[in-house]
């Protein structure tokens, strides 16, 4: 036997470079299980075993950026097979050893590393490679980086045959007969049913990520993550969890003492010293050559079995779900709009209003923040359901659906960025979005000058007992200044506007003088030097920022623009927004209809919520549910649009083809969201274009809209305020509502002696279009609420105003 060396530094390699052609072209590393890509279920269980992790994609890479780690494309052109994903990762790793799993497989035994670690040892190999028992499987090897040149020689002969390029070298079998189930892969849409059945009916340790949930607490410093925590554990402690706590330190962090053992030792030179008592173990290792810490890397310290929940501070840019912690009097950045993770916000202003895929938790409350996490644990950890039954529309929460937060989440992820900025005349920017912050050439006011009517004076002549008489000198109107010095005893008759003489710094209104007919006037005490004077640049400081870049342009800020001379501005190019109604029994208006059809109406809809947008828009018309139709049209709007919006045809209807063309063309997931009205919805890309399936019932096209595809083209336009604006009401109707989905009920909003209420705008069918007329907000009532009652608060967004 070969003496046993410590696991050496590996990079885990996600193979999703392949051209998918029995999946019609699907990226299948983005194809989902259960309601998430496959490539999710292999982070999960590389992140543990592997030092960082490197996804090898030839396509859809802004989505597989999302994860935060490298995305690095084949050298070579045309999906050229495995080995060109190996040596693409190879030349990045910084790592001895690369790891490298095909990405439709979506299982890995947890101790892969070690038993391909321990076969290469033991049999001195250089390579070692997976065997189920019966075959070798090659694409789950342990491949060291520095067999880069053989493997380029290799595919600069035009070889491509992984076999022929292991039979180079000296590869080693790791048996994983004992977990054959990992080799399972997904190639055609049969397989991909049959895997996501066993794996909704199998025990929650197969999906890893479920095994151990992981939550990050991150915060700019000084916000009291630390405070937090220790908060937190005992109330988790005392919830009966295991909780492993892992926090990021700064470069010379040390919690050893001089003149203890453990302190001796390692100044002596050792690399890892571990005490153990009868109390408790420490581990101390040296991170050799220094380097900042992953958090798959630390992960791999975490003792599994003595832990049900891993908080983790610091380690802000992983790509794990969080908890923020905001306090606005720090005055720092919120972290949230840059950070899908992020699925709760810790304040300490509740008044803040957070955008509905957030929850609000007040920080001053630590024991509701450690209820919240018992429920998010809870919630992961949840085994799918084996049942199945017809989903449909009546179910309150249907397997498989996403929740509403999870669908923005993925759906925000995966905006790519735009987007060239044009020059604009400053009229023809309002309503755009500013591409660059306006920093101010000068200042505003650009002169000192009155607030007032009055007369202008020194501001220490005034008089502090008696009263006091001063010359009136002279003048000073608004665009008239007056040309000389004002002195002791002297004062000038300032109007509003005027800028202050020189010798002057204060402003007496004239209703505390009394005007003599002698020339001059007098005042008594009350007055304070500097009062009635606006500063120059009191309003904008010369080089200030006046307008942050994403801003979408406002009447006001039209006129700030304007107030500092500023003739041209450089917005966002607006966004191309194509869209078609599908559905056969549809009809334009202007056409008769006969019985069974109706007219378009979603197509108005859409334009007056996209016109409110200012994006440019493209209405292509009703099309016909046929294959060739939908395909001409769906080819056509992705060529000439950066975004593609259909209405019809996602749900179950039998005559809705649009799927099929979908699965053709794009990169489409199918997912049925939990909300009423509008469960069903398509997302993905078609070409270059993103696109967005919606519903057909019209009031679920305005729900969804307004829910997922606003804040998305908000977004996508470079805006950085894109969360709709939710303000509290209190309820006069009772509304039923099941939890388990969020419900959208189309609402009433006004003031009545003196406070905000609402009641509910008539029947709420999702087909009842004239509710979304008569209502001017939409009363949201979230996922776990049950039925309100009237003079409950509810929280509404506000439209039709
Ligand atoms: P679908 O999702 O295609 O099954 O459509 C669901 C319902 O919405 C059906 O009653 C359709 O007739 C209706 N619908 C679909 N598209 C439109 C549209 N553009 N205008 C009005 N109603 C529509
Ligand atoms: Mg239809």
């Amino acid at each position: 036997m070969t003496k046993q060396r410590a696991i050496p530094q590996i990079s885990g390699v996600i193979l999703a470079g392949g051209r998918g052609s029995r999946m019609g072209g699907q990226d299948k590393g983005l194809l989902e299980l259960n309601g998430r890509p496959l490539v999710e279920y292999l982070l999960a269980a590389l992140q543990p075993q592997v030092d960082t992790i490197l996804i090898n994609a030839n396509r859809n890479q802004a989505r597989y950026q999302h994860y935060h780690y490298p995305v690095i494309s084949d050298e070579l052109s045309d999906y050229q097979g495995p080995l060109a994903g190996f040596a693409a990762a190879m030349q990045v790793a910084n790592t001895d050893y690369i790891l490298t799993i095909p990405c439709d497989a979506p299982e890995l035994a947890p101790d892969t590393v070690t038993r391909l670690w321990e076969a290469l040892q033991e049999q001195q190999a250089d390579i070692a490679v997976a065997h189920d028992g019966e075959r070798l499987q090659p694409v789950h090897a342990l491949i060291p980086v520095s067999l880069l040149p053989s493997l380029q020689a290799f595919l600069a002969q035009g070889d491509r045959k992984i076999d022929l390029w292991y039979a180079q070298h000296r590869v080693a079998l790791a048996d994983f007969s004992a977990c054959r189930s990992m080799f399972r892969n997904i190639n055609t849409p049969e397989e991909q049913t049959a895997i996501a059945q066993t794996f909704s009916s199998t025990t929650k340790t197969q999906i890893p990520h479920t095994e151990l949930p992981i939550l990050g607490i991150c915060a700019w410093s000084g916000s009291g993550k630390t405070t937090l925590l220790t908060e937190l554990i005992p109330q988790l402690k005392s919830a009966g969890l295991r909780l492993a706590i892992i926090k990021h330190g700064h470069h010379d962090l040390d919690i050893d003492k001089p003149g203890k053992d453990s302190y001796r030792f390692r100044e002596a030179g050792a690399d890892q010293v571990l005490l153990a008592s009868s109390k408790r173990i420490a581990l101390m290792q040296e991170n050799t050559p220094p380097q900042e810490p992953t958090l798959a890397g630390v992960l791999r310290f975490i003792n599994r079995d003595s832990a049900d929940l891993v908080l983790v501070e610091g380690f802000k840019h992983s790509a794990i779900p969080k908890i923020e912690v905001y306090r606005p009097s720090l005055g720092k950045p919120l972290l949230y709009p840059n950070d899908p993770n992020v699925i709760a916000l810790a304040t300490d202003d509740m008044t803040l209003v957070v955008p509905p895929h957030l929850t609000k938790l007040d920080l001053n409350q630590p024991d509701s923040i450690a209820n919240f996490i018992l429920q998010w644990r809870s919630q992961l950890l949840k085994p799918s359901t084996t049942i199945r039954h017809q989903p449909s529309c009546a179910d309150p929460r249907e397997p498989n659906s996403l929740s509403l937060a999870e669908a923005r989440r993925r759906i925000m992820a995966s905006l790519p960025t735009l987007s060239p900025a044009l020059k604009r005349p400053l009229r023809d920017a309002l309503g755009q979005v500013l591409a660059d912050a306006i920093i101010s050439p000068s200042n505003v006011p650009n002169y000192a000058n009155s607030a007032m009517d009055g007369y202008a004076l020194r501001g220490a002549t005034l008089p502090h007992t008696n009263t006091r008489a001063y010359r009136v000198i002279g003048t000073a109107l608004a665009g008239q200044a007056f040309q000389g010095t004002c002195w002791h005893g002297e004062c000038v008759r300032i109007m509003t506007g005027a800028p202050l003489p020189a010798g002057t710094d204060t402003v007496v209104i004239q209703e505390h003088t009394e005007v003599g007919d002698d020339g001059y006037i007098r005042l008594g005490t009350g007055q304070r030097a500097g009062q009635n004077v606006r500063q120059a640049g009191e309003d904008i400081k010369q080089g200030s920022t006046v307008l942050a870049a994403g801003h979408r342009i406002n009447p006001a800020d039209l006129a700030v623009l304007a107030s500092l001379g500023i003739a041209e501005v450089s917005v966002v190019r607006p966004l191309r927004v194509a869209f078609f109604s599908t559905g056969d029994e549809l009809r334009s208006i202007g056409e008769p209809l006969t019985e069974g059809q109706v007219y378009d109406s979603n197509r108005y809809a859409l334009y007056g919520l996209l016109k409110q947008l200012n994006v440019d828009i493209l209405d292509m018309g009703v099309v016909r549910d046929d294959p060739a139709s939908l395909e001409a049209a769906l080819q056509q709007a992705s060529q000439t649009a950066d975004v593609v919006l259909t209405s019809g045809g996602v749900s179950v209807g039998e005559a809705d083809y649009i799927k099929t063309v979908l699965a053709k063309l794009g990169q489409i997931n199918f997912w049925k969201i939990a909300i009423k009205p509008g469960r069903p919805l398509a997302f993905g890309t078609v070409g270059q274009a993103l696109f967005f399936g919606l519903p057909g019932n019209p009031v679920a096209v305005m729900v969804t809209f307004l829910q997922l595809v606003e804040p998305a083209l908000r977004k996508l336009a470079c805006e950085t305020e894109y969360e709709p604006l939710l303000i509290d009401a209190i309820c006069q109707s009772r509304l039923k509502k099941q939890p388990g989905r969020t419900e959208f009920q189309r609402g009433i909003i006004k003031r009545e002696a003196g406070k905000l209420r609402v009641e509910k705008a008539g029947h709420q069918g999702s087909g009842v279009l004239s509710s979304m007329s008569k209502g001017n907000c939409l009363i949201i009532l979230p996922e776990e609420a049950a039925t309100i009652e009237p003079g409950d608060v509810v929280q509404v967004q506000l439209f039709n105003w």
